[in-house]
């Protein structure tokens, strides 16, 4: 081989080489038991997960295998992410053939998938001419994405009577991701105490209280960053009228409305995009959870001329962001759920668990919204209830002490469904067992 090609050739690597390594994840990995894999991971990750419940070596479709070969029915989608379940054979086959064939330009670049991606969601969006799209590779950085937005829009229409318009609003309760532009709108104290300072500027607003909105909204507003549906707080929506108040007030002060439907969007609540769906057209939209099928990608979506020409060249950018595969992999997500019409199945799957949840005396209320569906308990047994249906080979997760959560994939079955229903009176029974002094002492 001469010394021109050295490095860059098919021809570099042996073919007896290529072909002693099996292609696969264990043969880079290596395997083991659970709690093998488990006592690595402490030594070896940081800390800041706690402990992982289980160690997960497989899936398909809804149901995922942990490394002991038990099998469990995965109501949580990875948080609302695996839109489609896990290794659904078009998205998979669809990001092979991508990443088999152009895997990564850089943004000085572009490729048809991108292209095809950004105008498939200003079409489902229903935004109008002039709207523009950003990819990022997460929520927090599709947020980031709006948080500059918002900053520019302050400096390009300053208040009326002359004050620099750099208030950001966002609301209690809200989660909108951990980096710091993103952890300022986020309103746990917990999450932003310990790296305060927080970039300035954010004030946090009572939850769907129109009354504390309008007054809020002064000259120095640049924008109100809203979820329709606060997922991290349990599953908490706004109601219709306060999603029309905050379109109709934020237009008078001249601010813009954000919507975040990293969690909500991509037919997670039965619609395309709650927001949406209630009447609204947001000034800016991010999504991100479910808009891969499972592969990380995010987007900013401004509606109209003004909000999209608001970042300039040079202004913003990303590496990876908008990249062939992952940009791929959300165009054959959208694909199913709109050629099999997966947003009829949610409105359908989210019906039998409302129905079925209402049955059960433990749960005390029922908030379904497609199938991104938060339960409350009587007590503060959700975590328990974690644990009881994990042993049972149920994913699920719990938001506040009383709240469990459920994001399942939106291909959920309904039999599927009706397994959980079915199994969780025992459930929550086991947990409450499991803490018979509670209560006693408070
Ligand atoms: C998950 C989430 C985020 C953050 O997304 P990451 O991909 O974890 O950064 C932001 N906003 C909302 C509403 C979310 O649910």
């Amino acid at each position: 081989m001469s010394s021109e090609t050295a490095g860059n050739s098919p021809e570099e690597s042996s073919p007896e080489d290529a072909g002693q390594l099996q292609a696969t994840a264990a043969a880079v990995a290596g395997t083991g038991t659970s709690e093998q894999w488990l006592a690595r991971y402490s030594n070896s990750l940081m800390g800041v997960f706690g402990s992982p419940q289980r160690v997960l070596v497989r899936g398909a479709g809804a149901v995922v295998w942990d490394a002991d070969g038990k099998e469990y029915l995965d109501l949580l989608g990875g948080i609302a992410v695996n839109a489609l379940g896990h290794a659904h054979p078009f998205v998979t086959s669809v990001i092979a053939s991508q990443l088999a064939t152009l895997g990564h330009v850089s943004n000085f670049f572009t490729s048809p998938t991108q292209i095809a991606l950004a105008e498939k969601l200003l079409e489902l969006s229903g935004a109008p001419a002039g709207s523009k799209v950003f990819f990022a590779n997460s929520g927090t950085e599709a947020n980031e994405a709006a948080f500059k937005l918002a900053r520019a829009h302050g400096k390009a229409n300053p208040s009326p009577d002359g004050r620099a318009r750099s208030t950001i609003l966002a609301l209690e309760g809200a989660f909108h991701g951990r980096t710091m532009g993103a952890l300022a709108l986020t309103a746990k104290q917990a999450y932003r105490e310990p790296f305060e300072p927080m970039p300035g500027g954010v004030r946090h607003i009572a939850f769907n209280d129109i009354d504390a909105l309008r007054d809020a909204l002064d000259g120095t507003v640049a924008a109100l960053v809203i979820e329709p549906v606060q997922g991290e707080a349990g599953v908490r929506p706004l109601s219709a009228e306060y999603l029309v108040a905050a379109r109709e007030l934020t237009t008078q002060a001249g601010a813009l409305l954000i919507v975040d439907e990293v969690q909500t969007g991509v037919g997670r609540t039965g619609d395309w995009f709650a927001g949406i769906a209630a009447g609204i057209q947001p000034d800016a939209m991010t999504l991100a959870k479910g808009l891969g099928g499972g592969f990380p990608i995010g987007a900013l979506i401004t509606f109209g001329r003004g909000p999209s020409s608001l970042l300039s060249a040079g202004q913003h950018g990303t590496t990876f962001g908008g990249n062939p595969v992952a940009t791929a992999a959300a165009l054959a997500t959208l694909h199913v759920l709109e050629a099999q019409d997966i947003l009829a199945n949610v409105r359908a799957v989210s019906r039998i668990f409302a129905e079925g949840l209402a049955t059960i005396d433990a749960v005390t209320a029922v908030r379904a919204h497609g199938l991104l569906i938060g339960f409350d308990l009587a007590r503060p047994v959700a975590a328990g209830v974690v644990a009881a249906a994990l042993d049972a080979g149920f994913i699920v997760n719990a938001p506040r002490p009383s709240t469990i959560r459920l994001a399942p994939p939106l291909n959920l079955t309904a039999e599927q469904a009706a397994s959980f229903l079915a199994a969780l009176p025992g459930l929550i029974q086991t947990a409450v067992a499991a803490q018979p002094t509670e209560g006693a002492s408070s």
